[in-house]
């Protein structure tokens, strides 16, 4: 598509959205000074999806008149409410329904995977991850190997970019994969990296894992909700996301897992084991001996968390209604290039702005990361005040994440209009 810089063409184009409407089922915050604020932040907490209260109000209601028996009797008993997102969850992250499960929050679900598919020897010990991965990563890996006497320092191997680029290369992962060789214990790795929105080649980076015996794992943190992912076919062995992201299930939300189908029949795989993951027939037998449910199911610890969940369920079903996936990227592929159109007509050196994200769309998700060399925070600042939320993360990087199901070609019109003043006041301000 030729895109034009006119508020008309961006009108126009959200008169031929599909998802146009799907704005409307969402909550827009304010902004400071009036109307709705620009929310380009879906990438740190996704908007709250206006069915969410009355769902979680249902189960309110259910405890209220039911208590205890609200386990087992009601609309969606407790007992079995994590099944019910089973479906929907397999759909967001290519996977069969007996794969995933939804539980805890998301570096405790890293933790617990870890424990079964970070099985470090004396010899094949190794971790490697992106250089930079989200801290709570960091802290995870380096707890993880120190779990098992090994040293962070020597153990956890980081991918870096070449010199003078910023986001990594398949070919030179791959290659450290193989020389890694049977050093190699898991790869783990974000979908997407949360700081410069590059998409990894998933089914590459499993392949050459599993080419040298080791497994391989994905943080989906800024993949689930953001890009079709298919992660039973790519073979994936083990995967968690969070939900209150791309998902918008709500602050502190729920989290899924995946655990790939060949391991749903390995009841002896190590794991850390609670009673919500063993056997759900005889659950309440009170029985010793722990007997874990087939496939993802079986990594559940505790009784399920009723009140996220029923958000989660009810956000799910938005991306249902809007077609999944695919139809969501269509759009999205579409939003986030005609941000990076807008952006590009800016004309600013890279000595004062560059987008770090790949320019290629099957290389990056919805977010746009624009290192900012002069005055960023300034600039970020002055887009907060006219009503821009986006994101700061130091040094110097502002991230804008145009959202499919809630933000409008429009908005991303007058977020690039407002970049532009920014921009342009502060040139001024070098000038003076
Ligand atoms: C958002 C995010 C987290 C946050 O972890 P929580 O356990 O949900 O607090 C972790 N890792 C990555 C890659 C993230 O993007």
């Amino acid at each position: 598509m030729t895109f034009e810089p006119t508020l008309d063409f961006a009108r126009q184009l959200d008169a031929q959205d599909p998802l146009r409407d799907f704005r409307n089922r969402f909550y827009i915050p304010p902004a400071p000074h009036g109307g709705d604020s620009i929310y380009l932040c879906g990438n740190s907490l996704g908007l709250q999806p206006r069915t969410a209260r009355a769902a979680a109000e249902q189960e309110f209601t259910a405890w209220e008149q039911m208590a205890v028996e609200g386990h087992f009797n009601g609309d969606s008993p407790w007992m079995h409410y994590h099944e019910t997102l089973a479906d929907a969850t397999a759909r967001v992250v290519g996977a069969r329904p007996l794969e995933v499960v939804v539980m805890n929050t998301l570096t405790v679900n890293l933790h617990l995977l870890l424990i079964s598919f970070y099985r470090p020897t004396a010899t094949r010990y190794k971790v490697l991850m992106e250089g930079g991965a989200f801290p709570s990563d960091q802290y995870a890996l380096e707890s993880q190997v120190k779990l098992h006497g090994f040293s962070p320092d020597e153990a956890i191997v980081e991918l870096q970019p070449r010199e003078g680029e910023y986001t990594l290369r398949t070919e030179d992962i791959e290659a450290k994969i193989r020389e890694l060789g049977d050093s190699l214990a898991t790869v783990i790795m974000g979908g997407i990296n949360y700081y410069t929105g590059q998409v990894y080649d998933m089914a590459a980076i499993t392949r050459a894992g599993h080419a040298v015996g080791a497994t391989v794992g994905f943080d989906l943190a800024h993949a689930a909700g953001n890009i079709p992912l298919h992660l039973h076919d790519w073979d994936v062995d083990y995967a968690c996301w969070c939900t209150y992201k791309y998902l918008n299930s709500g602050p502190g939300g729920t989290s899924g897992v995946f655990v790939h189908e060949r391991f749903a029949y390995q009841p002896d795989l190590l794991r850390l084991a609670g009673w919500w993951g063993h056997d759900a027939s005889e659950r309440f037998k009170m029985r010793k001996g722990f007997r874990p449910m087939a496939g993802a199911a079986g990594w559940q610890l505790s009784n399920g968390q009723i009140l996220p969940m029923a958000v989660h369920r009810a956000a799910l079903d938005i991306v249902e209604a809007a077609g999944g996936m695919e139809a969501l990227r269509r759009k999205s592929e579409l939003l986030t290039g005609y941000l990076e159109f807008l952006i590009q007509r800016l004309e600013l050196p890279a000595s004062v702005l560059e987008i770090i994200t790949p320019a290629d769309p099957a290389a990056r998700g919805c977010q746009l990361s624009l290192l900012v060399h002069q005055n960023g925070r300034r600039v970020f600042d002055e887009l907060s005040e006219a009503g821009v939320v986006a994101d700061w993360r130091e040094p110097n990087v502002i991230r804008l994440a145009p959202v499919p199901l809630y933000n409008s070609f429009q908005d991303v019109y007058r977020a690039a209009e407002l970049l532009t003043k920014a921009f342009l006041v502060k040139a001024d301000d070098l000038k003076n």
